[in-house]
């Protein structure tokens, strides 16, 4: 049914099996990437691979779940990518796209993440799985271990929004409350799952929940007609978005399904945790941890991503760019959504609008390329006041 090869670290490169539960790289405790062999459907058009289905596993022969009876679906992906006409006169730009990812099963673009990790997980018959969340990842896994017969163990800050635990609650989870953040969170979870026979989930701590977040750029180059656009805006915590899209560009250029120049890719962090940010400025390749991370951008408070590494090559090699915006910015650019395009965004949607204007003013893109803004969930989620 595909043509997954092996798992390759991203640091080091060596090789590992698919066929059984791996997490981190254990020579380097960096994250693994799926490896595949395109050879035989190289040169195929789109429409011979594609599935006809109405999800993002209409790529399934680009993903890598092996059995189709292991597919643990809600009808994820297949998001509407808006054309912000309004927005677009107001900055005076003739060219912008929201990519609505709050349309997605439980409101979040974790959704695509957690329905390919959940459905890997089935494959590999693990049982109990443990993941720290700031949220949203925790309500998808929830949801998608309800379908697929997994107990879910989800660790959160305490002061998340009552929404969340009352979602993680409802569809099954075991839900515990931690004091701190989510790297706090994931400290507690690593030591109940040694006690434990569980899986951990972590962002990019096993390597399929990114193949299901690399449908975002699969699913833009199809809506694009295979042409990618020029920027792409990201609100960026652990990084999975921003490199899952990359890693679909690469696959579907090697397919010889795009031509031309790649985006470049734009991370956007709250100035309350921007570690991102900072190492992309000061020219480093790894990002130190942010202390006292702050944001009412909760999927933003990342203070430490595994994946960092992988972010920062992303943005260099794109010739993309890292921006910090304020968490007042990012109320103002909600509003605008709002009342604008009629979106209500959640506050990581719109810190990217957020980053647009700051980049419009720095002269950094010109008014007629093609930019396309992610909103990652609904703001229905966890209301600001405005
Ligand atoms: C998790 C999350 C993010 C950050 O996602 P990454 O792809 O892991 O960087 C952004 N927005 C929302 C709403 C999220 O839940």
């Amino acid at each position: 049914m595909n043509y997954i090869t092996h798992l390759e670290c991203s640091l080091c490169g060596r090789s590992y099996d698919f066929d059984k539960p791996q997490n981190l790289c254990p020579q380097c405790l960096r994250p693994l990437l799926v490896r595949y062999d395109f050879r035989k459907i190289k040169g195929k058009k789109p429409s011979q691979v594609l599935e006809p289905l109405r999800s993002m596993w209409r790529y399934k022969k680009l993903l890598p779940v092996l059995k189709e009876d292991n597919i643990v679906s809600l009808g994820e992906g297949l998001t509407p990518l808006i054309p912000a006409k309004r927005l677009g006169e107001e900055l005076k730009i003739s060219n912008i796209f929201i990519k609505d990812e709050s349309l997605n099963p439980t409101g979040s673009f974790k959704a695509r993440g957690l329905s390919s990790a959940i459905s890997k997980a089935k494959e590999l018959r693990i049982k109990e799985v443990v993941i720290p969340s700031a949220g949203n990842a925790g309500s998808a896994t929830s949801a998608y271990c309800a379908c697929a017969n997994i107990k879910a163990h989800i660790y959160m800050p305490e002061d998340i929004p009552e929404s969340f635990i009352l979602e993680c609650r409802a569809t099954g989870a075991d839900v515990k409350l931690v004091k701190g953040d989510i790297s706090d969170c994931g400290r507690e979870a690593r030591r109940d799952l040694e006690k434990n026979d569980w899986f951990d989930l972590s962002t990019l701590k096993e390597p399929y929940r990114l193949e299901g977040k690399k449908t975002m750029g699969f699913e833009l180059a199809e809506q694009f007609q295979w042409e990618l656009p020029d920027v792409i805006i990201y609100p960026t915590g652990g990084g999975t978005g921003l490199v899952g899209m990359w890693k679909a560009f690469k696959e579907i250029e090697e397919l010889g399904w795009i031509k031309g120049k790649f985006p470049r890719m734009v991370s956007v962090q709250s100035s309350g945790c921007a570690p991102i940010v900072k190492a992309f400025e000061s020219g480093e390749d790894f990002a130190k941890p942010w202390e006292k991370a702050q944001t009412i951008a909760l999927g933003l408070r990342v203070p430490s991503a595994v994946g960092d590494f992988l972010i920062l090559r992303v943005l260099r090699e794109s010739n993309g760019i890292a921006v910090a915006v304020d968490d007042e910015e990012i109320i103002s650019a909600q509003k605008k959504l709002g009342y604008l395009e009629g979106i209500f965004a959640c506050p990581e949607g719109g810190a990217t609008l957020s980053a647009l204007e700051k980049l419009l003013k720095m002269g950094w893109m010109n008014p007629e390329e093609k930019i396309v803004l992610f909103n990652t969930a609904s703001g229905i989620k966890y209301p600001v006041k405005f």
